[in-house]
Order: structure tokens, then sequence, then C-alpha cells
């Protein structure tokens, strides 16, 4: 496994390459079992699976969550190895945002719905580096995970509007044992936190909104409602602590 830092090598490891299949992996490292079932299943289809990791700075809000984002690139290369990843691409900001930079992707509805009204901005970032990351590593697929289903959302109208050509596949969402979705930023919760983080899961099992805002009482919730996805799902936000969590569940799954 090798590790680029700018654009023109990685597109040069690249080169003798395309004449199979390219996967792309985007993640902004902290890599857990939830990031490395996309690379396991890029793996099985692709011969050569490229991962990013890139901590992208346009897609956070608040000064603070960017800064105290969990980073161990060392651990995170070694990961990455283990899983077979073929090709890493990890550049500095300024590669991805040189100065000057001021083109942006806005998937005007999608993007501002939920997640997107309260992080402003936050699907303009996430596009905005997803298509200059296919337009680096030029994936025949490109891995996601359901757990940002919104995301996935956003990332599809996208490539279908510019007419890229990279087919997306989502994952689905990876848990703990007691059912928390795993997240870099779980890594930010104390005991006691995590406890309460539960209640997420746990409010998103019934598939019922109604009932979910009822085993939400109480905590600090910014949304809990029925996502008019492909397919829809329930999607809920919460602050536990100074961590804000997200999750979600298909809505057809209901026994
Ligand atoms: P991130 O590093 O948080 O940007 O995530 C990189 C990719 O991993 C995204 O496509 C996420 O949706 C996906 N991902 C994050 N958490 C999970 C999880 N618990 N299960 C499956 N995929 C996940």
């Amino acid at each position: 496994m090798n590790t680029y830092r700018t654009i023109a090598d990685v597109r040069a490891a690249l080169e003798p390459r395309r004449g199979g299949t390219v996967g792309l992996v985007p993640t902004m490292g902290a890599l857990h079992a939830g990031h490395l079932s996309l690379i396991e299943a890029a793996r099985a289809e692709c011969s050569t699976v490229a991962m990013s990791l890139f901590v992208n700075p346009t897609q956070f809000g608040a000064a603070a969550d960017l800064e105290t984002y969990p980073r161990d690139e060392a651990r995170d290369l070694a990961a990455a190895a283990d899983a077979g990843v073929d090709i890493v691409f990890a550049p500095t900001v300024t590669e991805m945002y040189p100065p000057g930079f001021q083109t942006w992707v806005d998937v005007t509805e999608l993007g501002s719905i939920l997640e997107g009204e309260h992080r402003p901005g936050h699907f303009r970032g996430v596009a905005t580096v997803c298509l200059k990351l296919f337009t680096i590593v030029r994936p025949d697929l490109v891995y996601f995970g359901q757990k940002d289903a919104q995301q996935v959302a956003v990332l599809r109208r996208m490539i279908a509007d510019l007419a890229l050509e990279v087919e997306l596949r989502d994952l689905p969402t990876v848990r703990d044992p007691d059912g928390l979705a795993l997240s870099s930023r779980n890594q930010r919760l104390s005991t006691a936190e995590r406890e309460l983080a539960l209640a997420l899961p746990r409010a998103l099992a019934t598939r019922d909104p109604e009932r979910a805002r009822e085993l939400l009482d109480g905590l600090d919730v910014d949304y809990v409602e029925v996502a008019p996805f492909d397919p829809p799902v329930l999607a809920a936000a919460i602050h536990v602590g100074s961590t804000r969590l997200i999750d979600n569940v298909p809505i057809e799954e209901a026994s």
C-alpha cells in the first residue's frame, strides 16, 4: 500500500491500474469497523481499492468539532493496509483547497433538509469534496455507508444531475453489540454519555417517529423525522454532552 499527498502523485499511481476496476472509499480517518466494511466490499469487486483520508474542513460548522475530530494517521494507515487498500490519498487542506478556491457544488433541496437545516453548508462541503475526489481518482465505483443516509441521497443526486460516470454503492450501518452505530465521534463519549446515547438506536428501532420522539424525550434532539430517501428512513440527530450523533434505520424493515 502506498500513500500519496498530491493530486499529481495519486493520479500517476492510478494510471497503470486503469485497465481494471477502481473503487474509492472516501473517509475522514479514525477508521472503525464501519469503514472497514466499505473497504471489504470494494476489495471484493475492484482490482484497485483507493481510500481517501481527508478531514474536510468545509463540511464542518463549529470550529470546535473540526479541531477535536479524532486524528491518528499512523493507526489509520496500518488498518487500511490490513484491510487490503492499495492506494491511500491523504492530501493536505491546501492541496484540496488551494488559495483562491471558489467553486462549490450545492445539491439545493436534498442538501438543505434535516442535517442540512441543522448544519448549514455541510452538504455543500461534502458534495464539493466528493466531486473533487471523484475527479482526482476517477473511480468506477464509490462506497458509502447508510449510516449517513442523507449523504448517500445527496451524492446519488449529484452523480445523476452531473452525469458522473461513477456508480455509488451504499452499505448497511455497522453497530456495536449494544446497538450504537459506530462513529468516529463515539470516541468522545464518556461512559455515562454512551449510556444516554443508546436511547438513539432504541428510539429508531421502533421505526415510528411518534414513539421515537417519546423515547428521546428529555434529550437534546435536533430532529426525528421520516426522511424521503430511497429507501425511506427514520432519521434522528441528538446531542449528548458536546457530541452530536446521527443515526437512521430503513422504515420498511418494520416487523
Ligand atoms: P467518515 O469517515 O465519518 O466520513 O465516514 C466515511 C464513510 O464511512 C462514510 O461513507 C460513512 O457513511 C461510512 N460509515 C461511517 N460510520 C459507519 C458505520 N457505522 N457503518 C457503516 N458505514 C459507516
